[in-house]
């Protein structure tokens, strides 16, 4: 798509949109994160092509967030698209169980050589929650086969995300988290503030260890708390945690289901912070994001906690399309292109780009906080009432953002060209001066 974005947006009006959309199936559908009643009416994609969405109006979007930070390589990455075909050709699926296929093997083997240390035992997985499921689980019966019982809970810290589904909803952010009204039904866990100065650090090393009978592990999303607010810390602070969880006994599960591969300007985020944690969950860009593919991978003394002649000491899990061909063959062409394409530069000059981009929202009234790493910049505003009003303001500028909590942020493709990522940043500014100015 080499037309440029139109700038005027045509919203006609509200209602022939909703029409269409209901026409077309609209009224059979059930949205994600939203009330029903109210939401604003779907745009309708219609096609993607690297940085851009084409709407089926034919309005084309630069889009800001790489549908959820997944489509790292830009979208229809012609590479992906290949592998993806042939693999569709000679075999879409085959059970897990009893068979396996070369691009499962392959991607297991890749994975377990980028990732550090021994980190070398993957068990795939259909999406990012179910990847942390899986991980809590091998956690809890990691003690159990050992013959240590009672170590059920897990610490995890505010501001935190880690999924959808029951088990991850108890481990996201109790208050400010989507989940807060199923407490009282979720197995109650141990969340506690980031350990950001020495007195955070006491209380962690404190429950560490007076309630270490009561811990299966610790859980954190590394340098980057995403989807609960895109907050962020510093690799030496991770690094502590890191040691302290060690200290203590307990065993360090990484959510990277967000930061993996490449997002934070590393391969990982634990890379940064020099650490290897004894379980890590990985899913979002796996596959360049163009299929639900997730791993969680073990380190050796964990799987070996698992290695033994009694049937009953092995993890029972197997979701049914695991390891999913096509996705295993997308992840496989995705890693060929970190290795052919310069994606960690790209993620270094998108950084520069956000910093100074973003940078003179610093001095608008109301916005709170301007954070940059890697490729996520972020703008925090003093509070965010009017979605609405905000996807109008950002549809009439060209781009696709979808602002969340009380933030705008923007986590584009490494390969976004200079002039779609200067419009980005230009229509983060401008939105928020607007917001600002008392129009919102
Ligand atoms: C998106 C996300 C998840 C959940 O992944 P799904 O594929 O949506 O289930 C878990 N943890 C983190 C850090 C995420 O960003």
């Amino acid at each position: 798509m080499s037309m440029a974005p139109k700038a005027a947006v045509d919203e006609r009006d509200g209602k022939a949109a909703r029409d269409a959309w209901l026409a077309a199936g609209g009224d059979a559908i059930w949205l994600p994160y939203s009330q029903m009643k109210t939401a604003p009416t779907p745009l309708m994609a219609a096609a993607t092509e690297g940085s851009r969405i084409r709407l089926a109006d034919g309005r084309e979007l630069v889009d800001g967030i790489a549908s959820w930070w997944t489509a790292c390589h830009g979208y229809n990455h012609p590479a992906i698209a290949e592998a993806v075909r042939r693999q569709l050709a000679a075999m879409p699926h085959v059970m897990f169980g009893g068979l396996n296929h070369a691009p499962a093997l392959t991607l297991a083997r890749r994975l377990a050589d980028l990732l550090p240390g021994d980190l070398e035992r993957v068990f795939f997985v259909d999406s990012g929650s179910v990847a942390v499921e899986v991980a809590l689980k091998m956690a809890v019966q990691y003690w159990l086969n050992q013959g240590v019982r009672g170590r059920t809970k897990f610490v995890a810290f505010r501001g935190g995300y880690h999924g959808d589904t029951l088990a991850t909803m108890s481990i996201c952010d109790p208050d400010e988290g989507m989940h807060a009204h199923f407490q009282g039904w979720l197995p109650e866990q141990i969340i506690l503030d980031l350990p950001v100065d020495a007195e955070r650090r006491l209380i962690l090393d404190h429950v560490l260890s007076q309630r270490r009978d009561e811990i299966a592990g610790v859980i954190i999303e590394p340098l980057v708390q995403g989807a609960g607010g895109m907050r962020m810390h510093e690799p030496e602070m991770l690094a502590e945690i890191a040691r302290t969880v060690c200290r203590r006994g307990h065993l360090l599960i990484l959510d990277e289901v967000m930061t993996g591969f490449g997002r934070t300007g590393s391969m990982f985020a634990c890379d940064q912070a020099d650490i290897v944690p004894d379980i890590i969950c990985l899913s979002k860009a796996l596959t360049g994001g163009t299929m639900a593919l997730a791993a969680t991978v073990a380190r050796r003394h964990v799987f070996e906690a698992f290695w033994s002649e009694r049937a009953e000491a092995a993890l029972m899990h197997g979701p049914t399309f695991m390891a999913n061909p096509l996705a295993c063959a997308a992840a496989n062409a995705s890693l060929d292109l970190f290795a052919s394409e310069p994606r960690l530069d790209q993620v270094r000059r998108i950084e520069a780009a956000l910093e100074a981009g973003l940078a003179p929202a610093r001095a608008i009234d109301g916005v709170v906080d301007v954070r940059v790493k890697g490729a996520i910049g972020v703008v925090q505003l003093s509070d965010l009432k009017d979605r609405a009003w905000l996807r109008e303001r950002f549809l009439a500028r060209g781009v696709w953002v979808r602002p969340f909590a009380d933030i705008l942020y923007l986590t584009p493709a490494f390969t976004i060209d200079d002039a779609d990522l200067a419009r980005l940043t230009n229509a983060v500014v401008e939105v928020a001066r607007e917001w600002s100015g008392g129009l919102r």
